[in-house]
Parts: C-alpha cells; structure tokens; sequence
C-alpha cells in the first residue's frame, strides 16, 4: 500500500514540495497513513502524528513566506536511539521505557533546524547490539521483502538500524536516521535494498545518541538513492563543542561529486574479503561492481588488508567492552525503569536483570571480563593493538586506491529465526562492515543486484577518512549502472 507521494525520494519530494506540487501536510499525512496502514511490520516503536503535522504546518507556511530551510517539510523516521526532547525514546529497552529526554540529540536537532517533519521513533536491536532487528523489547521488524518462492516466510530487514530501512523501504517515511557501530547503517539498507553510508568518524555528532560502543558508534542516513543519502548526511554533519570526539572539520558539500565520471579513480579490491564458502552470488555481485566501474574508466588494483580476520574477534572485546561501560548508567535511579529491592544493591540487580535483553546481558558479561583486572592486558590492551594494525591496513591500502569495494554482507535478508539460536553466527553478518568501523573510515551500502530469491543485496564502498564524497560518487555511478527497481512490492509483482 503505497502511493505517488510516499514513492517519492527526498529529492524528489524537495523539488514537489517548492514548486507547491503539494503540501507539506499532504505529504506528511500520506507517510502517516502508510505508517497505519503496515503497523504489521512493526518498524515504529512510537508514532508521533501530532507533532509531525503541526511541523509540517509550518513548514507549508515557511514555504508560502519563501524562508524556507534545506530539508523543510520532508517527513523522516528517526531511530529510537537518537534522543528527543519530551518525546519517548527508549534504544529498543523495557529499561528506558517511558523515559522523555529533556533535550534533543545534536544531530535530530540539526534535521530539526532544516526544516524536517518528524513521524515517530524507529524500532532497533535493543541497545543497538544485533543485525536482524530480532532483540527489541518491541518484538521483531518484518522486512517488506519477501522471497519470491511463494512461502512468504517473513525476513529479517538487518540491523540495527532495522526499523529505519524496513520503514524507508515501505514508504513509512521518506528517509531515516541510523547508527552504526559495527555495521548498522550498511547492512540493514542492504538487506532492504537500500543506500546508507556510515560517515568517517568524528563527522557526525553524538551528543545525545544513546551510546553503545562510544568509539565506534556513528550517526547516518538510510534513504531510498545515494543522492538522498548525501543530502541526509549533509544537515547531520558537523562539529558539534559537546561532543569531545567531534571533529572540528568544514563539511564538504557531499552532492557536488555526484554524477562526475569515475574516470581515473582507482578502486582497491581487499583480497582477504574473498572468504571461504563466501556464496557464489556474492562473487558475482562483486564481480560485476567491478566490471561498472572499470567500464566507466576506474582503474581496479588489488590491495592488501592482511589483519581483516582479526576484525570481528577484536570487534566482539572492544564493543562489549565499551558497552558494559556506558550501560553502567542504568541503574533503576535515574532512568526508565526501576525494581525495588530491600536495598540499593538489589534494586540495581533487579532493575538490570529485568530490563536489559538476554543481548545486552551477554555483552555486558563479555565486556566486564576483558576489563577486569586478571584479563585487561590480555584481552582489552591486546584488541587496542591490533585495532592500529587493522587502522593501518587501510591507511596503507589508501595509497594504492581511492576507495574500496567489498560485498555489504555475506547474504541477503535470512529468515527471521534463522541465526537466532547461535550469537557468532549472527555476529558474522558483519564480517565485512566491522573493519571500517574499527579503522573509523566511512562506508556506504549501495544495492547492486538481487540474490536467487529475489531479494536485494549490497556492495560496499569504504573511502579514505574525510572522503564522504567520493564514497557517494562511486556509490552513485553503481546505482546508475545496477540499475534496479527497489520498490518492495512492485518488484515482486514484476519478477513473478
Ligand atoms: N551487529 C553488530 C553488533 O551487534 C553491529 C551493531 C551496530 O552497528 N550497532 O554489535
């Protein structure tokens, strides 16, 4: 159930919007009945209808008086992980249920200041700790593609940030805010056939976004176009005096590549992405990503990232580690939830052991024993040395080549409960994000093809630090050459 306005990229609805093709309220009241209309697949855990049309109102009447901002009157999805003021934002957790911030993250009251619509708060892993959506307090999200083998099993849309892609992905919004701290943005919009690019490090502020791993955790867009993508990305960047891990650095305009010829630009291929009994459709997918880009005149070269295999395993220390950390702070006194004990003691043993998920427990486990003090230098110390190794890797490749391509993930959307009973095999989802996470380099997901099913897959490009826009380039001259129809339903009726 969609119609022309929710069809819409942000673009798009931009250039409708100021040539009054229609209002802001038409626009945001068609997302809103959308929203109603595919409540089954539970990709909002909060709708916010009220405030969304009173903002679009306004930004009618900001385009009838010509002051109109960069982003007015465009309706986003903002995952539950960014924090706005008086408005229930929970990271997916009974622990944070009920909980109103008091201020607005940084980088929504950047969209905010540009004149976005807000529609409501996006479901998640809870924590943001999973990649199938599968472990939020809210119950699972349904991904709004379906294996074109006439089951109809109901498919996991990745995660993280899965709330935010199956949401985009059905026309529940126009865009939506993401996180990645490991792979959150790239895999899920593979895993829904869409863009999203996780930004270097430092670019977009985390001040207000709850935190999970705080040295690995980044802000970023998940849209329906790479052009999208860039505009998204454009009003969430920038230094921000609140956060001290901020990079005081000018933004760039991320459009101005778009659409320039790759002609010259060297794209490494990292050898050790070539993984064991990596699925053949993968290959070709791979493969054929090459093939576009050196047909537009990009030069291929191999390169060598030789620590990749240490990626997840120093990934799954540093990240819990960070995690058990920064989830110290919920302790049934000053937020959310809280279960009374006889004592102090007890209510924080409550309170934890009632409102965190079984996800969240392990990482915190698995976190407070690489930091205890028999086990720090062996495991902590030692995940921070090879973290500069698996940093260098690409500051070495980046000599060689401008970018990098790489699959997004080692498969397409799986079936929810597929992966469920054993945790590696679901942190493996992210054997090919993690490295850039670690090494802080930016990286986009940008859908490349269809697997035998039907359903979409991701190539990946990660660039230099700093070099959003020309991962944005590359990403566009894929999507131009791949082509696709990447309307959940329209797809389907076309491939039957
Ligand atoms: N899937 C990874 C994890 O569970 C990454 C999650 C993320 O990027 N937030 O840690």
């Amino acid at each position: 159930m969609t119609n022309e306005l929710t069809n819409l990229t942000l673009k798009s609805a931009l250039d409708g919007l100021k040539k009054k093709e229609f209002s802001s309220v038409e626009l945001t009241q068609a997302h809103l009945d959308a929203m109603e209309a595919h409540r089954d697949l539970n990709a909002y855990i909060l709708e916010t209808p009220d405030q969304a049309l009173a903002q679009a109102k306004r930004s009618d009447e900001k385009y009838a008086s010509g002051d109109n901002a960069p982003l007015e009157g465009l309706p986003l999805g903002i995952k539950d992980l960014f924090c706005t003021k008086d408005v229930q934002t929970t990271a997916a957790s009974k622990i944070l249920e009920g909980f109103k911030p008091q201020y607005e993250s940084t980088v929504t009251q950047k969209l905010l200041d540009d004149g976005s619509v807000f529609l409501g708060k996006l479901n998640l892993d809870q924590f943001a700790m999973g990649s199938a959506n599968t472990t939020s307090y809210f119950g699972n999200v349904i991904n709004p593609w379906t294996r074109n083998d006439g089951k109809n099993s109901q498919l996991v849309p990745g995660g993280s940030s899965g709330g935010s892609a199956a949401a985009v992905s059905a026309g529940l919004c126009l865009a939506a805010t993401g996180t990645d701290t490991g792979g959150s943005i790239r895999q899920p919009a593979s895993f829904c056939g869409l863009a999203g690019i996780k930004p270097t490090y430092g670019r977009c502020s985390r001040w207000g976004i709850i935190a999970f791993a705080s040295s690995l955790d980044q802000a970023g867009p998940i849209t329906k176009t790479v052009e999208d993508s860039a505009l998204l990305l454009q009003s969430m960047s920038g230094f921000d005096p609140k956060d001290s891990t901020s990079a005081n650095k000018a933004v760039p305009d991320f459009t101005s590549q778009l659409g320039q010829s790759v002609k010259g630009l060297k794209v490494g291929i990292p050898k050790e992405y070539f993984m064991d009994g990596m699925p053949e459709e993968i290959v070709k997918l791979w493969n054929k990503g090459k093939e576009w880009l050196r047909a537009e005149g990009a030069e291929i070269v191999d390169v060598s990232l030789p620590h990749t295999k240490y990626a997840l395993p120093t990934y799954y220390i540093i990240a819990p580690a960070e995690a058990s950390s920064n989830l110290a702070r919920y302790d049934g006194v000053r937020y959310g939830l809280r279960v009374p004990g006889k004592d102090i003691n007890e209510t924080y043993k409550n309170t934890r052991a009632e409102g965190f998920g079984e996800e969240n427990i392990r990482r915190i486990m698995i976190g407070t024993y690489v930091l205890s003090a028999g086990y720090y230098d062996a495991y902590y110390i030692k995940a921070q040395k090879v973290r500069r190794l698996i940093s260098e890797d690409f500051m070495k490749a980046y000599e060689k080549c401008d970018v990098l391509l790489t699959p997004t993930a080692p498969s397409a959307a799986f079936a929810i409960g597929e992966n469920e009973d054993d945790p590696i095999k679901m942190y493996l989802n992210d054997v090919f994000t993690v490295p850039a996470s670690m090494a802080g380099v930016p990286g986009m997901s940008v859908p490349a093809g269809f697997d035998a099913h039907g359903l979409p897959l991701g190539l990946q490009i990660l660039g230099k630090p700093w070099d959003e826009a020309t991962v944005l380039q590359v990403g566009h001259a894929i999507e131009k050459a791949a082509a696709l129809n990447l309307s959940p339903y329209t797809h389907q009726e076309s491939a039957a």
